[in-house]
């Protein structure tokens, strides 16, 4: 066994290996110490090897999932060997042969199919990136429902689409230039392939077979690097699941020009799908989310991710759901019909890859159902396009349907081996077996009557293990009864356990072989009808996709209609202008946030429309006025609009977006050996170098991390920058008032600020954005705010005083200035002074007192006696 072992594992050596033995999968060696410290589970030994103890540990073939789930989710590989045949199969071949096994899958995060493993509302891509000579591709698929998609892609936007995609693994041409960097930052498992797994000619054989075509031009005119890139993912889709291959559709073939560009630091910064801390809880996408299936909120997810250019896909799905919010009733209807329909896609992907059971089939009869369903509402109204063809594409299963319904009961098991899931009625041969089952099992009942007239013993029972089937059992106190004549003539003696004796009968044998043929019959019979109707099923694979695509859409429309409806959000106008002109913006996230604490959210406006050049505003105002909130939610606004969605504002109108940019908080990136100030640098040239005169591009305190003047002048040539070359629609937060004046030079620029009202040297934000430059920081109050300590605050005051009038008599330098200010150690900020207290009575009354030892109603008295003092 160790030597089949050794064999299977050395093919393998990149991944733990689960050797199947009986009900558990066993790991040895590295693997077992491996795997018991990721699973923290019991490390034990078995055998020696070369002298030496093998360390071993399991986990139970039943509960594996679990364990699966942990390990992929460790950056761990798994390969699951099974048992090929039976014991006593290859037992046939000779006494001491060993089962014959065989790795039947291998396990990755990109190629995972079980409900268990899988996020239900985020797709689970497997992406491979190819370079063909100059030019290379991403291919992306996610096999839990058949997504299968290729672009082609210049190396250099490779992160921004990886961060768009946010793909669970990524294969690449094993070799120095596997971009293992950016994986990592990304958090995607890199996997490394041979060269010969991007050979594109031997790729576009494989895929001409997948999809029986002799030819791949019915599907586009691909590149080389897309094919090779293609290629590489059936390639590794084939060593993982070992040749079996799961049901892709047909590949789609994506072009950058068609979504809004926006690379990974602004993915990051605006929140979209994760929050800072990773989490989904406050991303856009989970404030917007009111998708009630897995599949639309996987569409949300990839919308969310990917807005449109494409004017008229934007204005039909807007139309779609101006349609929904009138139809307010249907839209209900619709919503509750969804909210019963099964995951379409990811049960179809089980069943093709022969990893799903009868209640994946069960799913496809309800989903279908429902489709139907859903269709038949939609037809009675004027849907817009978006709605009316999706309908379209939910009939016509009306066979396949009558045919699930009939051959299903109502409930399936989830395991084929289970049986029982095939309805009564379908099939005369299974029903004659089942019922030969249940007889013979009435009569063993019946048996046991007959026993205890017989023996006389009333306590007897016939009972039923998988060791030793049907037994009679009585308690050991019966047995020198049962084990003399004339009773063991009849009964034959199979166990004695502590408290009973068990027997059997010829009778009872033959009864029971009875029930087991008829048993193994059904379930055989069970398995055959059930590879029938996955069959049918597969048969019409393509059109259940084109189908579970349309439910996402129509989910997806009446989520967004809903949202829109309560949030009292507005239709926005894109068109292909360059206008950007919001009333009433308001950011989501916050305020839902602010509307937890019972808080409301202060709505403003913004306009950067520009007619030929560059229309920048220029945001001052006090930390923690709003600013940055203010810069997000008109990019979210935008976002919003262009992945066809109302948004939160009064009125909006948005000339169409090519690129998004942000450049908002300072983060800093260590592991990669960027400071604070050098990730704020590369991201800024990242925009300064991109942008063009389509692109929105937010600048929060562009600058702000080294020496005042050296960060005021990179401020200076960005904003100048942005108006001149890039010709950007912009908005620049900063607390250098300084650029203030750039707006009486720059044509394009504008000053706003965030308003906040002074009152007793305190700041009072109002949050409202304002035409005009704000007069200061309020810096040091707001530190003050946070709980800075009172001497930090006022020696603060002291040195911003004194800078001020430094500046304002001349410029002073603050070197200079700090000779003129007394040191801090040297001024220590006033200290209360002790107080000369006059002769009182009352004070001398509370000094008398001691509180330990007073009852309640001295002390009450005590107060009195202490206000008549006080009156006197
Ligand atoms: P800093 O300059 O310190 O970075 P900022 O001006 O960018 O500050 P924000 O971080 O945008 O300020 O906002 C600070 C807080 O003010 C937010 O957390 C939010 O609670 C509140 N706030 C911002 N905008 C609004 C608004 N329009 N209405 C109500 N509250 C708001």
């Amino acid at each position: 066994m160790m030597a089949q072992y050794l064999e299977i594992k050395d093919a393998h050596k990149d991944a733990l290996l689960f050797y199947r033995m009986g009900d558990f999968y066993e790991m040895f060696f590295e693997d077992a110490v491996a795997a018991s410290e990721a699973l923290d589970i019991a490390l034990t030994k078995r055998g020696k090897h070369d002298g030496d103890d093998i360390p071993m540990c399991g986990v139970p073939v039943h509960a594996a999932e679990g364990y699966l789930l942990t390990l992929i989710r460790k950056g761990f590989r798994v390969a699951v060997c099974e048992q090929m045949e039976s014991p006593a199969e290859a037992k046939k071949r000779g006494h001491k042969s060993v089962v014959r096994r065989d790795v039947v899958r291998l396990v990755t995060p990109g190629t995972l199919t079980e409900d268990a493993l899988l996020e239900a509302r985020r797709h689970n891509f497997l992406a491979a990136f190819a370079r063909i000579r100059d030019e290379s591709a991403l291919a992306w698929a996610d096999i839990s429902t058949g997504a299968f998609h290729v672009m082609l892609l210049p190396e250099v936007r490779l992160g921004p689409e990886l961060a768009r995609l946010a793909p669970s693994e990524l294969i690449a041409v094993d070799g120095p230039d596997a971009p293992y960097g950016l994986a990592e930052d990304l958090g995607i498992a890199l996997t490394p392939l041979g060269r010969s797994s991007f050979d594109s000619t031997a790729a576009e054989k494989k895929l001409c077979d997948l999809f029986g075509v002799s030819t791949l031009d019915a599907f586009g005119a691909f590149e080389r690097a897309e094919i090779s890139a293609m290629g590489a993912v059936i390639d590794y889709l084939e060593i993982t699941q070992k040749g079996k291959l799961p049901l892709l559709q047909t590949p789609v073939r994506d072009a950058q020009e068609r979504v809004v560009q926006i690379d990974a630091a602004t993915r990051r910064n605006l929140e979209l799908t994760r929050s800072l801390n990773g989490g989904r809880e406050g991303s856009l996408l989970s404030a917007i989310d009111r998708t009630v299936t897995p599949g639309g909120a996987r569409l949300l997810d990839q919308r969310v991710s990917s807005p449109s250019r494409d004017l008229g896909t934007i204005q039909n799905r807007l139309a779609a759901i101006e349609f929904a919010i009138e139809q307010s009733r249907l839209a209900a209807d619709l919503r509750d019909a969804l909210k019963k329909t099964p995951d379409l896609d990811r049960a179809l992907s089980r069943l093709a890859l022969d990893r799903g059971g009868p209640r994946d089939l069960a799913s496809i009869r309800t989903g279908l159902e429902q489709a139907q369903a859903i269709s038949d509402l939609v037809s009675n109204s004027e849907a817009p396009d978006l709605i009316a063809r999706a309908a379209l594409d939910l009939v016509g299963f009306d066979d396949l349907t009558a045919l699930l319904d009939t051959a299903l009961v109502a409930d399936p098991p989830l395991l084929t081996r289970d049986g029982g899931f095939i309805a009564r009625g379908f099939d005369s041969d299974l029903d004659e077996a089942v019922a030969l089952r249940d007889e013979g099992r009435s009569v063993i009942a019946g048996m046991q009557q007959q026993y205890i007239k017989h023996t006389g013993i009333t306590s007897l029972k016939i009972k039923h293990n998988n060791v030793l089937g049907y037994f009679i059992e009585t308690t050991s106190t019966h047995a020198d009864k049962m084990l003399s004549a004339p009773l063991s003539e009849t009964y034959i003696h199979r166990q004695t356990t502590a408290n009973q004796v068990r027997f059997t009968t010829v009778e009872l044998s033959e009864m029971e072989t009875k029930i087991l043929n008829a048993g193994n019959r059904a379930l055989e019979l069970e398995k055959r009808l059930y590879d029938g109707l996955k069959g049918s099923v597969l048969e019409v694979a393509a059109r259940i996709g084109t189908a579970a695509r349309a439910l996402a859409e129509i989910d997806l429309t009446t989520a967004l209609a809903d949202l829109a409806r309560a949030e009292d959000w507005c239709k926005p106008e894109v068109d292909n202008s360059r206008a950007f002109r919001i009333e009433g913006g308001r950011h989501p996230v916050v305020e839902r946030a602010l509307r937890r604490e019972g808080e409301s959210f202060v709505a403003n406006d913004c306009d950067l429309s520009a007619t030929d050049g560059a229309a920048v505003w220029l945001l001052t105002g006090p930390n923690m006025a709003g600013k940055s909130t203010f810069l997000r939610q008109n990019a979210l606004i935008a976002l919003l609009a262009q992945m066809g969605s109302y948004v939160p504002a009064e009125q909006a109108r948005i000339g169409l977006v090519s690129q998004l940019f942000s450049r908002v908080g300072a983060s800093d990136d260590l592991a990669r050996g960027r400071s604070t100030f050098m990730v704020e640098m590369v991201e800024t040239a990242a925009i300064l170098n991109q942008a063009d005169d389509r692109a929105l591009v937010i600048l929060d305190e562009i600058g702000r991390g080294t020496a005042t003047y050296d960060g005021l002048s990179i401020a200076w040539a960005t904003l100048e920058h942005l108006h001149e070359t890039n010709r950007a629609r912009a908005l620049f937060a900063t607390h250098y008032h300084e650029l203030t004046a750039l707006a009486g030079k720059l044509a394009g620029v504008e000053n706003a600020t965030v308003a906040v009202k002074e009152w007793e040297g305190e700041v009072i934000f109002l949050h409202e954005v304002r035409k005009g430059a704000a007069d200061r920081s309020y810096g040091v109050q707001v530190a003050q705010l946070a709980g800075l300590p009172k001497s930090v605050v006022a020696r603060a005051r002291v040195v911003l005083d004194a800078l001020e009038q430094g500046e304002r008599e001349g410029g002073a330098r603050p070197k200079a200035l700090i000779d003129d200010l007394p040191l801090f150690a040297a001024a220590p900020p006033p200290a209360p002074r002790p107080v000369k207290a006059e002769p009182s009575p009352a004070l001398d009354l509370l000094q008398g007192l001691h509180p330990d030892e007073m009852t309640p109603r001295e002390a009450l008295d005590a107060l009195y006696k202490l206000k008549e003092a006080v009156k006197t």
